[in-house]
Protein backbone atom coordinates (compact mmCIF):
# COMPACT_ATOMS: atom_id res chain seq x y z
CA UNK A 1 0.00 0.00 0.00
CA UNK A 2 1.47 3.21 -1.02
CA UNK A 3 1.18 5.65 1.49
CA UNK A 4 3.38 8.88 3.02
CA UNK A 5 5.20 8.70 6.66
CA UNK A 6 4.54 11.20 8.91
CA UNK A 7 7.89 12.22 8.81
CA UNK A 8 7.61 12.88 5.14
CA UNK A 9 4.66 14.78 5.89
CA UNK A 10 6.67 16.92 8.74
CA UNK A 11 9.22 17.84 6.15
CA UNK A 12 6.88 18.66 3.30
CA UNK A 13 5.31 20.86 5.94
CA UNK A 14 7.85 23.05 7.16
CA UNK A 15 9.30 22.90 3.48
CA UNK A 16 6.03 25.05 2.11
CA UNK A 17 3.91 25.86 5.04
CA UNK A 18 0.32 24.82 5.90
CA UNK A 19 -2.53 24.20 5.17
CA UNK A 20 -1.18 22.26 2.25
CA UNK A 21 -2.30 19.57 0.36
CA UNK A 22 -0.11 16.96 -0.48
CA UNK A 23 -0.81 14.24 -3.38
CA UNK A 24 0.84 11.06 -3.40
CA UNK A 25 1.40 9.99 -6.90
CA UNK A 26 1.69 6.42 -6.73
CA UNK A 27 -0.95 5.81 -4.56
CA UNK A 28 -2.93 6.87 -7.84
CA UNK A 29 -1.15 4.58 -9.78
CA UNK A 30 -1.26 1.86 -7.48
CA UNK A 31 -5.58 2.35 -7.35
CA UNK A 32 -5.44 2.21 -10.98
CA UNK A 33 -3.48 -0.38 -11.39
CA UNK A 34 -5.98 -2.55 -9.46
CA UNK A 35 -8.82 -1.71 -12.02
CA UNK A 36 -6.61 -2.62 -14.59
CA UNK A 37 -5.95 -5.54 -13.35
CA UNK A 38 -9.11 -6.83 -12.67
CA UNK A 39 -11.03 -5.70 -15.65
CA UNK A 40 -7.87 -7.31 -17.52
CA UNK A 41 -8.73 -8.99 -20.77
CA UNK A 42 -11.77 -7.01 -21.02
CA UNK A 43 -12.64 -4.48 -23.82
CA UNK A 44 -12.88 -1.86 -20.80
CA UNK A 45 -11.68 1.72 -20.79
CA UNK A 46 -11.84 4.19 -17.33
CA UNK A 47 -12.45 7.74 -18.15
CA UNK A 48 -10.80 9.55 -14.62
CA UNK A 49 -13.74 12.03 -13.46
CA UNK A 50 -11.64 14.77 -13.12
CA UNK A 51 -13.85 16.97 -11.01
CA UNK A 52 -12.26 15.24 -7.85
CA UNK A 53 -9.22 16.90 -8.90
CA UNK A 54 -8.00 18.67 -11.86
CA UNK A 55 -4.53 19.82 -11.48
CA UNK A 56 -3.19 19.77 -14.57
CA UNK A 57 -0.03 18.04 -13.28
CA UNK A 58 -2.47 15.40 -11.46
CA UNK A 59 -4.30 15.23 -15.04
CA UNK A 60 -1.37 14.54 -16.74
CA UNK A 61 0.20 11.89 -14.77
CA UNK A 62 -3.10 10.02 -15.15
CA UNK A 63 -3.20 10.67 -18.82
CA UNK A 64 0.16 9.03 -18.55
CA UNK A 65 -0.99 6.11 -16.84
CA UNK A 66 -2.88 5.25 -19.73
CA UNK A 67 -6.74 6.57 -18.14
CA UNK A 68 -8.67 8.28 -20.46
CA UNK A 69 -10.70 11.31 -18.91
CA UNK A 70 -14.76 12.72 -18.18
CA UNK A 71 -15.40 16.12 -17.00
CA UNK A 72 -18.41 17.98 -16.15
CA UNK A 73 -17.89 21.28 -17.72
CA UNK A 74 -16.79 22.67 -21.14
CA UNK A 75 -13.83 24.24 -18.90
CA UNK A 76 -12.75 20.48 -17.43
CA UNK A 77 -12.95 19.94 -21.32
CA UNK A 78 -10.41 22.86 -21.69
CA UNK A 79 -7.97 21.74 -19.12
CA UNK A 80 -8.31 18.18 -20.08
CA UNK A 81 -6.48 19.08 -23.87
CA UNK A 82 -4.25 21.40 -22.00
CA UNK A 83 -3.04 18.39 -19.95
CA UNK A 84 -2.23 16.52 -23.26
CA UNK A 85 -5.37 14.54 -23.76
CA UNK A 86 -5.95 13.98 -27.29
CA UNK A 87 -9.89 14.83 -27.88
CA UNK A 88 -11.16 11.01 -28.58
CA UNK A 89 -9.82 10.28 -24.81
CA UNK A 90 -12.08 13.13 -23.49
CA UNK A 91 -15.79 12.70 -22.35
CA UNK A 92 -17.98 15.54 -21.55
CA UNK A 93 -20.76 13.73 -19.87
CA UNK A 94 -23.17 16.88 -19.43
CA UNK A 95 -26.13 17.69 -17.08
CA UNK A 96 -28.37 20.75 -17.43
CA UNK A 97 -25.63 22.89 -19.74
CA UNK A 98 -26.39 25.44 -21.96
CA UNK A 99 -26.35 24.41 -25.62
CA UNK A 100 -23.65 26.37 -26.44
CA UNK A 101 -21.13 24.52 -24.54
CA UNK A 102 -21.96 21.39 -26.43
CA UNK A 103 -21.75 23.32 -29.69
CA UNK A 104 -18.44 24.27 -28.11
CA UNK A 105 -17.62 20.69 -27.14
CA UNK A 106 -18.29 19.27 -30.56
CA UNK A 107 -15.93 22.12 -32.12
CA UNK A 108 -12.93 20.43 -29.96
CA UNK A 109 -14.17 16.88 -31.21
CA UNK A 110 -14.84 15.54 -27.65
CA UNK A 111 -17.23 12.79 -26.83
CA UNK A 112 -20.53 13.68 -25.64
CA UNK A 113 -23.22 12.51 -23.24
CA UNK A 114 -26.11 14.08 -23.17
CA UNK A 115 -28.70 14.17 -20.80
CA UNK A 116 -32.13 16.15 -21.72
CA UNK A 117 -34.69 15.46 -24.58
CA UNK A 118 -34.33 19.11 -24.87
CA UNK A 119 -30.76 19.24 -25.96
CA UNK A 120 -30.49 16.27 -27.88
CA UNK A 121 -33.40 17.93 -30.12
CA UNK A 122 -31.23 20.66 -30.57
CA UNK A 123 -28.07 18.41 -31.04
CA UNK A 124 -30.27 16.27 -33.81
CA UNK A 125 -31.27 19.89 -35.43
CA UNK A 126 -27.59 21.00 -35.62
CA UNK A 127 -25.66 17.80 -36.55
CA UNK A 128 -28.06 14.78 -37.25
CA UNK A 129 -26.24 11.91 -37.98
CA UNK A 130 -22.98 13.91 -38.83
CA UNK A 131 -21.72 13.73 -35.00
CA UNK A 132 -21.67 10.33 -32.51
CA UNK A 133 -23.00 10.92 -29.13
CA UNK A 134 -23.82 9.28 -26.23
CA UNK A 135 -26.87 9.37 -24.25
CA UNK A 136 -26.75 9.98 -20.25
CA UNK A 137 -30.07 8.07 -19.16
CA UNK A 138 -31.91 7.81 -15.28
CA UNK A 139 -32.30 4.20 -14.47
CA UNK A 140 -34.47 4.73 -11.44
CA UNK A 141 -32.54 2.75 -9.47
CA UNK A 142 -32.80 2.86 -5.61
CA UNK A 143 -30.74 0.42 -4.79
CA UNK A 144 -32.57 -0.53 -1.14
CA UNK A 145 -32.74 2.94 -0.46
CA UNK A 146 -29.14 3.79 0.62
CA UNK A 147 -29.71 7.61 0.49
CA UNK A 148 -26.06 7.83 -1.02
CA UNK A 149 -26.98 6.53 -3.94
CA UNK A 150 -28.76 9.72 -4.65
CA UNK A 151 -28.63 10.16 -8.79
CA UNK A 152 -29.69 7.75 -10.84
CA UNK A 153 -33.10 7.47 -8.64
CA UNK A 154 -36.44 8.71 -9.67
CA UNK A 155 -36.40 11.82 -8.08
CA UNK A 156 -33.17 12.62 -9.19
CA UNK A 157 -31.97 15.53 -11.74
CA UNK A 158 -29.33 13.42 -13.62
CA UNK A 159 -30.25 11.72 -16.87
CA UNK A 160 -33.36 11.06 -19.02
CA UNK A 161 -35.68 8.98 -17.45
CA UNK A 162 -35.94 5.46 -18.71
CA UNK A 163 -39.69 5.73 -18.89
CA UNK A 164 -38.91 8.25 -21.62
CA UNK A 165 -37.76 5.84 -24.09
CA UNK A 166 -40.48 6.25 -26.51
CA UNK A 167 -40.04 10.50 -27.13
CA UNK A 168 -36.35 9.21 -26.70
CA UNK A 169 -36.08 7.04 -29.72
CA UNK A 170 -38.74 9.29 -32.09
CA UNK A 171 -36.40 12.05 -31.86
CA UNK A 172 -33.64 9.67 -32.74
CA UNK A 173 -35.78 8.57 -35.89
CA UNK A 174 -36.60 12.00 -36.32
CA UNK A 175 -32.81 13.51 -36.68
CA UNK A 176 -31.47 10.33 -37.40
CA UNK A 177 -29.42 10.70 -34.72
CA UNK A 178 -25.81 8.53 -34.29
CA UNK A 179 -26.20 7.24 -30.96
CA UNK A 180 -22.98 5.14 -29.99
CA UNK A 181 -22.62 5.20 -26.74
CA UNK A 182 -25.11 4.73 -23.10
CA UNK A 183 -24.31 5.97 -19.86
CA UNK A 184 -25.83 5.61 -16.26
CA UNK A 185 -24.12 7.03 -12.85
CA UNK A 186 -25.70 6.07 -10.13
CA UNK A 187 -23.95 8.43 -7.50
CA UNK A 188 -21.59 7.79 -5.00
CA UNK A 189 -19.98 5.49 -2.65
CA UNK A 190 -21.79 2.85 -4.43
CA UNK A 191 -20.43 0.02 -2.16
CA UNK A 192 -22.93 -3.00 -3.26
CA UNK A 193 -21.93 -4.30 -6.84
CA UNK A 194 -25.35 -5.23 -7.52
CA UNK A 195 -26.03 -1.29 -8.25
CA UNK A 196 -23.75 -1.84 -10.83
CA UNK A 197 -25.81 -5.69 -11.97
CA UNK A 198 -28.95 -3.99 -11.63
CA UNK A 199 -27.50 -0.95 -13.93
CA UNK A 200 -26.62 -3.00 -16.32
CA UNK A 201 -29.70 -4.76 -16.27
CA UNK A 202 -31.42 -1.82 -17.26
CA UNK A 203 -29.29 -0.66 -20.29
CA UNK A 204 -29.46 -4.63 -21.82
CA UNK A 205 -33.14 -4.30 -21.97
CA UNK A 206 -33.36 -1.28 -24.15
CA UNK A 207 -29.84 -1.88 -26.05
CA UNK A 208 -31.80 -3.06 -29.38
CA UNK A 209 -33.63 -0.38 -29.76
CA UNK A 210 -29.76 0.94 -30.25
CA UNK A 211 -28.11 -0.19 -33.43
CA UNK A 212 -25.13 1.70 -33.81
CA UNK A 213 -24.37 1.45 -29.81
CA UNK A 214 -20.35 1.11 -29.38
CA UNK A 215 -20.30 1.06 -25.67
CA UNK A 216 -22.25 1.50 -22.31
CA UNK A 217 -21.10 3.58 -20.05
CA UNK A 218 -21.47 2.52 -16.47
CA UNK A 219 -20.24 6.06 -14.43
CA UNK A 220 -18.34 5.85 -11.86
CA UNK A 221 -19.20 5.66 -7.53
CA UNK A 222 -16.68 3.10 -6.57
CA UNK A 223 -16.10 3.49 -2.72
CA UNK A 224 -13.28 4.06 -0.98
CA UNK A 225 -12.41 3.10 3.20
CA UNK A 226 -12.60 5.87 5.17
CA UNK A 227 -12.57 4.67 8.52
CA UNK A 228 -10.64 1.81 10.32
CA UNK A 229 -12.76 -1.57 8.80
CA UNK A 230 -14.20 0.20 6.44
CA UNK A 231 -15.90 -1.38 3.10
CA UNK A 232 -14.81 -0.38 -0.20
CA UNK A 233 -16.46 -1.39 -3.49
CA UNK A 234 -14.76 -4.80 -4.06
CA UNK A 235 -13.27 -4.05 -7.71
CA UNK A 236 -12.43 -7.47 -8.74
CA UNK A 237 -15.99 -9.18 -7.79
CA UNK A 238 -17.44 -5.75 -9.69
CA UNK A 239 -15.18 -7.17 -12.16
CA UNK A 240 -16.17 -10.93 -12.26
CA UNK A 241 -20.32 -9.45 -12.37
CA UNK A 242 -19.87 -7.21 -15.30
CA UNK A 243 -17.85 -9.69 -17.55
CA UNK A 244 -20.39 -12.17 -16.90
CA UNK A 245 -22.91 -10.01 -17.79
CA UNK A 246 -21.55 -8.78 -21.04
CA UNK A 247 -20.14 -12.14 -21.98
CA UNK A 248 -23.26 -13.57 -21.36
CA UNK A 249 -25.05 -11.03 -23.71
CA UNK A 250 -25.05 -11.45 -27.78
CA UNK A 251 -24.75 -7.66 -28.89
CA UNK A 252 -23.61 -6.26 -25.80
CA UNK A 253 -20.33 -8.66 -25.48
CA UNK A 254 -18.98 -6.46 -29.03
CA UNK A 255 -19.04 -3.41 -27.48
CA UNK A 256 -16.72 -1.39 -25.02
CA UNK A 257 -17.45 -1.12 -21.12
CA UNK A 258 -16.79 2.49 -19.74
CA UNK A 259 -16.02 3.49 -16.27
CA UNK A 260 -15.79 6.63 -14.53
CA UNK A 261 -14.26 6.55 -11.26
CA UNK A 262 -13.35 9.71 -9.76
CA UNK A 263 -12.65 9.42 -6.15
CA UNK A 264 -11.52 6.00 -6.51
CA UNK A 265 -8.58 7.49 -8.34
CA UNK A 266 -7.02 10.21 -6.20
CA UNK A 267 -9.20 10.02 -2.79
CA UNK A 268 -6.54 8.07 -0.76
CA UNK A 269 -3.67 10.13 -2.59
CA UNK A 270 -4.54 13.02 -0.96
CA UNK A 271 -2.97 14.26 2.53
CA UNK A 272 -4.38 17.85 3.85
CA UNK A 273 -2.04 19.10 6.38
CA UNK A 274 -2.95 21.85 8.62
CA UNK A 275 -1.43 23.30 12.07
CA UNK A 276 -3.41 24.17 15.59
CA UNK A 277 -3.78 27.41 16.27
CA UNK A 278 -5.76 27.47 19.10
CA UNK A 279 -6.74 24.69 21.95
CA UNK A 280 -9.54 26.15 23.86
CA UNK A 281 -10.96 23.94 27.06
CA UNK A 282 -14.73 24.77 27.59
CA UNK A 283 -17.72 22.32 29.32
CA UNK A 284 -18.87 20.69 25.93
CA UNK A 285 -15.75 20.10 24.18
CA UNK A 286 -11.66 20.77 23.73
CA UNK A 287 -11.69 23.01 20.95
CA UNK A 288 -8.84 22.15 18.46
CA UNK A 289 -8.53 25.22 15.84
CA UNK A 290 -6.66 24.50 13.00
CA UNK A 291 -5.50 27.01 10.38
CA UNK A 292 -8.26 26.18 7.63
CA UNK A 293 -12.20 25.78 7.30
CA UNK A 294 -14.91 24.45 5.09
CA UNK A 295 -12.70 27.29 2.91
CA UNK A 296 -10.43 24.61 2.45
CA UNK A 297 -11.88 20.76 2.99
CA UNK A 298 -15.76 21.61 3.11
CA UNK A 299 -17.00 18.10 2.78
CA UNK A 300 -17.34 17.25 6.74
CA UNK A 301 -19.73 20.11 6.60
CA UNK A 302 -21.34 19.50 3.70
CA UNK A 303 -21.66 15.86 3.17
CA UNK A 304 -20.85 14.24 7.05
CA UNK A 305 -18.15 12.71 5.51
CA UNK A 306 -15.90 11.34 7.85
CA UNK A 307 -11.84 11.94 7.51
CA UNK A 308 -9.55 9.91 9.95
CA UNK A 309 -7.39 12.73 11.89
CA UNK A 310 -3.51 11.97 12.73
CA UNK A 311 -1.24 14.30 15.01
CA UNK A 312 1.96 13.66 13.52
CA UNK A 313 3.74 15.91 15.83
CA UNK A 314 2.71 14.27 18.93
CA UNK A 315 1.28 10.28 17.53
CA UNK A 316 2.53 8.59 21.01
CA UNK A 317 0.56 11.59 23.41
CA UNK A 318 -1.85 10.25 25.53
CA UNK A 319 -5.39 9.87 24.17
CA UNK A 320 -8.13 12.70 24.51
CA UNK A 321 -11.03 13.59 22.79
CA UNK A 322 -11.24 16.61 20.86
CA UNK A 323 -13.81 18.91 18.88
CA UNK A 324 -11.53 19.65 15.53
CA UNK A 325 -12.48 22.86 14.11
CA UNK A 326 -11.63 25.06 11.68
CA UNK A 327 -10.84 29.64 12.15
CA UNK A 328 -13.52 30.95 9.44
CA UNK A 329 -16.46 32.83 10.87
CA UNK A 330 -18.89 29.79 10.66
CA UNK A 331 -19.40 26.51 11.83
CA UNK A 332 -16.81 24.97 10.59
CA UNK A 333 -16.61 21.23 12.73
CA UNK A 334 -14.39 18.68 10.97
CA UNK A 335 -14.88 16.24 13.56
CA UNK A 336 -17.18 16.21 17.13
CA UNK A 337 -15.47 13.76 20.07
CA UNK A 338 -12.56 13.18 17.97
CA UNK A 339 -9.69 10.62 19.73
CA UNK A 340 -6.45 11.87 19.11
CA UNK A 341 -3.14 12.04 20.75
CA UNK A 342 -2.67 14.64 22.84
CA UNK A 343 -3.15 17.95 20.91
CA UNK A 344 -0.51 20.91 21.67
CA UNK A 345 -0.97 24.43 19.91
CA UNK A 346 1.65 24.43 17.06
CA UNK A 347 1.09 20.38 16.07
CA UNK A 348 0.42 18.94 12.94
CA UNK A 349 -3.27 17.60 12.17
CA UNK A 350 -3.04 15.89 8.96
CA UNK A 351 -6.36 15.12 7.19
CA UNK A 352 -6.45 11.57 5.37
CA UNK A 353 -8.63 10.91 2.10
CA UNK A 354 -8.03 14.66 1.06
CA UNK A 355 -7.64 14.05 -2.57
CA UNK A 356 -11.41 13.91 -3.77
CA UNK A 357 -13.20 17.04 -3.77
CA UNK A 358 -10.58 18.17 -1.40
CA UNK A 359 -9.17 21.62 -2.65
CA UNK A 360 -11.59 21.53 -5.75
CA UNK A 361 -14.15 22.55 -3.92
CA UNK A 362 -11.79 24.89 -1.73
CA UNK A 363 -12.97 28.70 -1.54
CA UNK A 364 -11.43 32.04 -0.50
CA UNK A 365 -14.50 32.28 2.17
CA UNK A 366 -13.40 35.02 4.71
CA UNK A 367 -10.85 36.33 2.33
CA UNK A 368 -8.37 33.81 3.09
CA UNK A 369 -6.18 32.24 0.76
CA UNK A 370 -6.20 28.63 -1.10
CA UNK A 371 -3.69 26.40 0.09
CA UNK A 372 -0.56 24.83 -1.75
CA UNK A 373 -0.53 21.97 -3.55
CA UNK A 374 2.59 19.33 -3.65
CA UNK A 375 2.86 15.81 -5.66
CA UNK A 376 5.16 13.67 -4.52
CA UNK A 377 6.37 11.20 -7.20
CA UNK A 378 8.58 8.13 -5.64
CA UNK A 379 11.56 10.30 -5.07
CA UNK A 380 10.26 13.60 -6.77
CA UNK A 381 8.58 16.16 -4.55
CA UNK A 382 6.91 18.83 -6.80
CA UNK A 383 4.88 22.65 -5.92
CA UNK A 384 1.84 21.79 -8.38
CA UNK A 385 0.32 24.77 -7.18
CA UNK A 386 1.20 28.45 -5.50
CA UNK A 387 -0.75 29.64 -2.41
CA UNK A 388 -2.73 31.78 -3.19
CA UNK A 389 -1.98 35.62 -2.06
CA UNK A 390 -3.53 38.77 -1.64
CA UNK A 391 -2.88 39.88 -5.52
CA UNK A 392 -5.02 36.97 -5.99
CA UNK A 393 -8.27 38.10 -3.74
CA UNK A 394 -7.67 41.72 -5.74
CA UNK A 395 -7.48 39.58 -9.21
CA UNK A 396 -10.48 40.51 -11.44
CA UNK A 397 -11.89 43.31 -8.52
CA UNK A 398 -12.01 46.73 -10.63
CA UNK A 399 -9.54 48.64 -8.95
CA UNK A 400 -10.53 51.89 -7.02
CA UNK A 401 -10.50 55.64 -7.77
CA UNK A 402 -7.19 56.89 -6.44
C1 LIG B 1 -18.95 12.83 -10.25
C2 LIG B 1 -19.12 11.89 -11.38
C3 LIG B 1 -18.35 10.73 -11.45
C4 LIG B 1 -17.37 10.32 -10.38
O1 LIG B 1 -17.96 10.00 -9.18
P1 LIG B 1 -17.01 9.41 -8.01
O2 LIG B 1 -17.94 9.17 -6.88
O3 LIG B 1 -15.99 10.45 -7.69
O4 LIG B 1 -16.38 8.17 -8.55
C5 LIG B 1 -18.49 9.93 -12.57
N1 LIG B 1 -19.36 10.23 -13.56
C6 LIG B 1 -20.12 11.36 -13.52
C7 LIG B 1 -21.02 11.65 -14.65
C8 LIG B 1 -20.03 12.22 -12.43
O5 LIG B 1 -20.78 13.30 -12.39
Amino acid sequence: MAQLAPEQLTQLAAQFGTPLYVYHADKIREQYKQLTTAFNGSNVVFFYACKALTNIHILRFVRDLGANVDCSSINEVKLALHAGFPAQRVLYTSNGISFDEIEEAVSLGVNINIDSLSNLAKFGKRFGHNYPVGLRLRPNIMAGGNLKISTGHDKSKFGIPVEQLEELLALIREHNLHITNLHIHTGSEIKDVEVFVKGIGVLFDILHHFPELRSIDLGGGFKVPYKEGDGATDIPLLAQKVKEAFGAHPVAQALQIWFEPGKFIVSECGYFITSVNVIKETAAAIFVSVNSGFNHLIRPMFYDSFHRIINISNPQGPAKNYAVVGNICETDTFAWDRELPEVREGDLLVFLNAGAYGFEMSSSFNSRYKPAEVMVNGDEVKLIRERSNFEDLLRGQVPLAP
